[in-house]
């Protein structure tokens, strides 16, 4: 890492201790971006990336809430509003027993940069709480997000802060957190949250965008290389709605997708897995994926174990952060890997990173492969801005252009800075310039 950077980077370090995925993802960025500064050294001068690693507001909370026991439970919620130099905050609310401040910090500083490679019009932002969703009732769930909102609802708004869903947080907890904001605010606001049902100012396409937009991402790189993903062996990690939908397009574009995985296991299908199946247990009975295999004939449920055990010529992580190490991405190219996208965020530990480059094999980074969501969020905000609604087709082209448009960026930023082929370096370039630019733009705030 250039030594000027580095320095910055100790400080960032030592004033947030013990934020392990905040440091991983403020050096990750760093190592990208000592010839940037080279070129501009008003980036230097201006301290924006001191600026950058420090949130604009940080917001924590206690979430307290009765189970259907009649207990009295108790919760910390999070909002980590990063930065707003190109738009409203904008990033989901992470609901999991692993929340803590240091994830919200990696998720947001993350967000900055994949939002501003999106093009749109929105700065970066995180939430969320250690609420554990897991085999909690419907009306649990609601009571949650009721006494979530109660607090958070003073801190967002359509041109302040934008939530919207991620792990643990889909339509329902939408629905409940957008009903509260309703309540107490006295407004239909529809643009202060994303991920709205359709028939209520939500957008067609949101729920299936991740997984399409990284679909879109890993088939644009495999275009640099003469190649497509039909017929490609892919194995997805993960089983939420990132993955279920990389699963479907990978499918429509002519691929083979023969397993993916949940906390306890992974199933193998050689068949090519059943969407509609996997739907119903997933999505309609929030079951387990030991279920599917019990429900579908010559498929292997492996109990414990990692999916990356298996050969693919494609992986689509789109299950957590650091899911896949540096072992199993070794194993992974043995074994005739040509390409990674990173449907999830921070997937790949950074020695797998590093075995992905030296091998050479093509790796979209979560920030641009898996921007789809966000950027889809975004056109939802246009919609009720405007107040329309558009038809899937209209929503899902705009979908693929933004994503060929992320991919020909990150490409284009990588060759400029002498890395063809790099779209770490393209992606944290790209987005890093844009907001440095309106950052000093905007002056010193
Ligand atoms: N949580 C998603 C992400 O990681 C989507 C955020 C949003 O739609 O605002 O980008």
């Amino acid at each position: 890492m250039d030594a000027r950077l580095e320095a910055i980077r100790d400080t960032v370090l030592a004033r947030n201790p013990g934020e392990g995925e905040f440091h991983q993802a403020v050096t990750e960025v760093f190592e990208s971006l000592g010839p940037v500064h080279d070129r501009h050294p008003e980036f230097l001068e201006g301290a924006v990336l001191e600026r950058l690693c420090e949130p604009e507001r940080q917001i924590i909370f206690r979430v307290p809430w009765v189970d259907d026991a009649g207990r009295f439970q108790i919760n910390r919620g999070f909002r980590v509003e990063f930065n707003s130099a190109l738009g409203p905050f904008k990033g989901g609310l992470r609901f999991h027993p692993t929340v803590n401040l240091g994830i919200v910090k990696f998720l947001g500083f993350e967000q900055i940069f994949k939002n501003a490679l999106t093009g749109m019009p929105i700065g970066g932002g995180k939430g969320g709480s250690d609420f554990d969703p897991r085999g909690r009732s419907d009306a649990e769930i609601m009571r949650f997000c009721q006494s979530f909102m109660t607090e958070l609802y003073r801190h967002i708004g359509e041109y302040t802060d934008v939530p919207a869903g991620d792990i643990g947080v889909g339509g329902r907890e939408i629905g409940y957190l957008f009903g509260q904001y309703k309540r107490i605010t006295n407004r239909y606001e529809s643009g202060v949250l994303t991920g709205k049902g359709i028939s209520w100012g939500g957008s067609l396409v949101r729920p299936e965008a991740t997984g399409y937009g990284t679909v879109i991402f890993a088939e644009e790189m495999l275009k640099t290389r003469g190649l497509s993903l039909d017929g490609q062996r892919v194995v997805v990690s993960g089983s939420g709605n990132v993955a279920i939908n990389a699963i479907a397009k990978a499918q429509t574009l002519g691929a083979s997708v023969v397993a993916c995985s949940d906390s306890s296991g992974y199933i193998v299908d050689e068949a090519g897995i059943d969407v509609a199946l996997l739907r119903q247990i997933k999505e309609v009975e929030r079951g387990r994926l030991k279920e599917y295999a019990a429900r579908r004939s010559a498929v292997t449920y492996v109990d414990g174990g990692s999916v990356w055990d298996l050969d693919a010529t494609v992986a689509l992580p789109c299950a957590t952060q650091n899911e896949l190490d540096g072992d199993a991405a070794a194993r992974l190219v043995r074994n005739g890997l040509l390409a990674v996208g990173e449907g999830a965020n921070m997937p790949s530990t950074r020695d797998a990173v590093a075995v992905f480059q030296e091998a050479g094999i093509l790796f979209g980074p979560g920030k641009a492969a898996n921007a789809g969501g966000v950027a889809t969020s975004a056109l939802e905000m246009q919609q009720n801005a405007s107040r329309d609604s558009w038809s899937f087709a209209h929503t899902e082209e705009r979908l693929t252009e933004i994503m060929v448009g992320i991919h020909d960026r990150c490409a284009a930023t990588a060759d400029e800075y002498g890395d063809p082929g790099n779209y770490v370096l393209g992606a944290n370039i790209g987005g890093f310039v844009k907001v440095a630019d309106a950052m000093l733009a905007q002056g010193l705030i």
